[in-house]
């Protein structure tokens, strides 16, 4: 009698967390265990953010999909794209189906300000704003107006910067990308020309990594605006705190040279702000302007001054962080699905931004992952008997795509994209997708 046991695991969501996810439980099989993967994933195409959030500019970030595909390629994997938990299929068919559920849905829902005027024609979230820009098929249609001289960027992380870079940089930067061409074509078309990323605290308290500072002055044809007054005091602040402060310091010296430097002013301009809360967004029908709360620095605690500073613009996008939808049998708390160290309940699990909030790069995926997979393969006890999950797809008369139907997709994209020198085409409706297969 074999001793062999086959377990059935659902991976919910096609981004890194997920195939890193698919990729831990992969590599702990041995001649005890053996699993069986499949992938599910609402959208028709899989990668989650290596396609619609990672910045077009950024190729080298979204080689990783090579892992994906090898993990994609491996036995008993399969995938179910175009399949939506809580509307297509629910949790609780999973569970009934599977030995566990792995959760990796991401945290696609952009977090609010809370302020009033955050309604108007104008103000966008950078969970709006990038899958458009990407091609996302269900942001293609987003009204984004860049009809006004000036957009205003709110938050000091990465995707504020991805956001700066997009809507202030020379659009023939993107014209070899694979940035939706709906896109590209609206920025050729914009009026923005200065941007202006404002952080509610100090320099040393930016989110930025150092390469996307460093990467700044190699665009020529945008002057990059910051105060070097700012950033020595910022480096003032932080030399008593020696070694911890190490790579904050990497970041302000980068600061300091781009303020610093002294260049022939260009049409277009990228400019940072620092210690601006913003408290109000104005308009009549759309944005017109926003006003901040003028902060600064005591004792190494920003508080607010009694002062305030408004800025004019017609755009304003937010960058400041994302929650996890609520999806029906998954407690969200604090924008995360609830959870212990990855465990949510028996038999299922969350990794990703589902679990830990909106941090990290997509490597820090992999550890994750791998270290939940670790908590759910102990917890496994007697494999189910279930019946093939897919046999519930296709009688519900879901028009799954599957590992195959993906590859003519994207073979489909790369051939376009070959043509006019770009790494794809990006097709951005779910019905032409469809239409392929
Ligand atoms: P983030 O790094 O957490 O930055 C969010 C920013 O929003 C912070 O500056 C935060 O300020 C600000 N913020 C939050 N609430 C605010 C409010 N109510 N009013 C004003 N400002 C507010 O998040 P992210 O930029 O969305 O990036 C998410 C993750 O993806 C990060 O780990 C990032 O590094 C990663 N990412 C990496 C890349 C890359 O590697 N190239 C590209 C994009 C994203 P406080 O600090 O004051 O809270």
């Amino acid at each position: 009698m074999s001793l062999m046991r086959n377990y059935k695991i659902a991976i919910v969501g096609a981004g890194p967390a997920g195939y890193y996810a698919a990729q831990a439980l992969q590599n702990s099989q041995n001649e005890e265990i053996s699993i069986s993967i499949d992938m599910f994933e609402k959208l028709p195409t899989p990668w989650g953010l290596v396609r619609s959030g990672v910045a077009p500019d950024h190729p080298k970030i979204k080689s990783v999909a090579k892992v994906f595909d090898k993990i994609a390629s491996e036995d008993k994997f399969r995938l179910f794209a175009n399949v939506q938990l809580g509307k297509d299929i629910d949790l609780d068919e999973l569970k009934a189906n599977y030995d566990a559920v792995v959760i990796a849905i991401g945290s696609s829902v952009g977090k609010k300000l809370g302020i009033p005027g955050e309604e108007l024609i104008g103000s966008i979230s950078s969970s709006e704003f990038v899958p458009w820009y990407n091609g996302h098929p269900d942001f293609a249609d987003l009204e984004v107006p860049l009809d006004s001289q000036t957009a205003v960027v709110i938050g000091a992380g990465n995707v504020a910067m991805d956001v700066a870079r997009s809507l202030g940089l020379d659009p023939a930067e993107f014209e070899k990308t694979d940035m939706a061409t709906y896109a590209i074509s609206a920025l050729q078309k914009s009026k923005i020309r200065d941007v202006h990323i404002c952080a509610r605290r100090a320099p040393e308290h930016a989110a930025f990594t150092a390469p996307e500072i460093r990467e700044l002055p190699h665009f020529e044809k945008t002057s990059i605006v910051i105060d070097p007054n700012h950033i020595s005091s910022a480096l003032k602040r932080t030399e008593s705190l020696g070694d911890q402060a190490k790579d904050i310091n990497t970041i302000l010296t980068a600061m300091l040279a781009i303020a610093e430097e002294e260049k022939p002013k260009q049409e277009r301009s990228i400019n940072f702000h620092f210690l601006l809360t913003p408290i109000e967004i104005k308009g009549e029908k759309r944005v017109e302007e926003v006003v901040f709360k003028v902060n600064e620095v005591i004792d190494g605690k920003v508080v607010a001054t009694d002062q305030t500073i408004s800025i004019k613009c017609g755009l304003v996008i937010t960058a400041i962080g994302y929650n996890t939808p609520v999806i029906d049998g998954l407690e969200i708390e604090d924008g995360k699905v609830k959870n212990i160290n990855g465990r949510v309940a028996n038999g299922v699990y969350v990794v990703g931004w589902a679990k830990r909030g909106p941090s990290g790069v997509i490597g820090t995926n992999k550890s994750d992952s791998t270290e939940v997979m670790q908590t759910l393969i102990a917890d496994l006890s007697e494999a189910k008997n279930s019946s093939d999950f897919e046999a519930v797809l296709m009688q519900r008369g879901i028009k799954y795509v599957n590992q195959q139907d993906w590859g003519k997709i994207n073979d489909a994209e790369v051939a376009a994209g070959e043509q006019l020198g770009k790494p794809r085409l990006k097709i951005t409706s779910r019905e032409e997708m469809l239409n392929l297969l």
